[in-house]
């Protein structure tokens, strides 16, 4: 029992320069039949068409807040599968923190009725800390994180393989309790010093996350140009984490 996780989007809200782009936040999980989606930022749908991995699969999307960097291209998702392919399983289930249900039905009007399902069933479920979502032999768990808006981290599980997502979050040496002994913590690292922006870690602190957790291996994501150089000379001496491209591959 494995997970295999496909990084869409390693980058944060701002493209990046001189040719480095990195799509904004966006992970696909493959959990046997089921394709888990883990935010879905701006540019993820075509994402997944270059990662080869077939939208009609996704059975799941657990956004971690409503940011746009972290939800953009959900529009993208629910206009392919009202005019083109539906979701095998027959239905999406669309996971977030308080708000989202709004959010979803926001979008919904303001295209109205553009990407209201047509052929399939769209749930949508808010969670809060402590939230526990089953699915086909895999789990998803919630917590609640400091971010600029309610935020949420995942920790997904399948047989002994785990992985722990955050999407934004500010530091809190709490969270390395969420995420011990994972498999894999992908933790974002926006700002390229403490603090720099509000409700953001630092390649400095995600590390510190990293450890503190006793997690397999760590991967540095939602990188801006400035944290990519930052994290790049810290990671010299940690062999056990890297930084997130873009289209990577990691089985778990
Ligand atoms: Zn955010
Ligand atoms: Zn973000």
């Amino acid at each position: 029992m494995s997970l295999e996780l496909t990084v869409l989007g390693s980058g944060a809200y701002a493209p990046g320069r001189e040719g480095k782009v990195r799509n904004p936040a966006g992970y696909a999980v493959r959990a046997g039949d089921d394709l888990v989606l883990l935010d879905l930022g701006f540019g993820n749908v075509r994402q997944l068409a270059r990662a080869r991995l077939d939208p009609s699969e996704v059975s799941d999307l657990f956004l971690t807040h409503a940011h746009p960097d972290h939800c953009g291209d959900l529009p993208a998702l629910l206009f392919l599968f009202r005019s083109g392919p539906k979701p095998r399983s027959g239905r999406l289930r669309v996971w977030g923190p308080a708000g989202t249900r709004a959010l979803v039905a926001g979008l919904c009007r303001v295209w109205t009725p553009w990407l209201d399902p047509r052929g399939y069933a769209l749930e949508v479920r808010e969670l809060s800390d402590g939230g526990e979502v089953q699915g086909l032999g895999w789990v998803v768990e919630a917590k609640s994180v400091p971010h600029t808006t309610r935020a949420l981290a995942y920790r997904m599980s399948r047989g002994s393989a785990s992985l722990v997502y955050t999407g934004d979050m500010e530091y809190d040496p709490s969270f390395a309790r969420f995420a011990a002994s994972c498999d894999l913590l992908l933790v974002e690292c926006t700002c390229a010093e403490d603090d720099a922006i509000p409700g953001h870690l630092s390649p400095r602190q995600a590390l510190q996350i990293a450890r503190d957790s006793r997690c397999g291996r760590a991967l540095l994501t939602h990188l801006s140009d400035a944290s990519a150089a930052a994290a790049a000379r810290l990671l010299a001496g940690e062999p056990r984490a890297e930084l997130a491209r873009d289209l990577m591959r990691r089985r778990i």
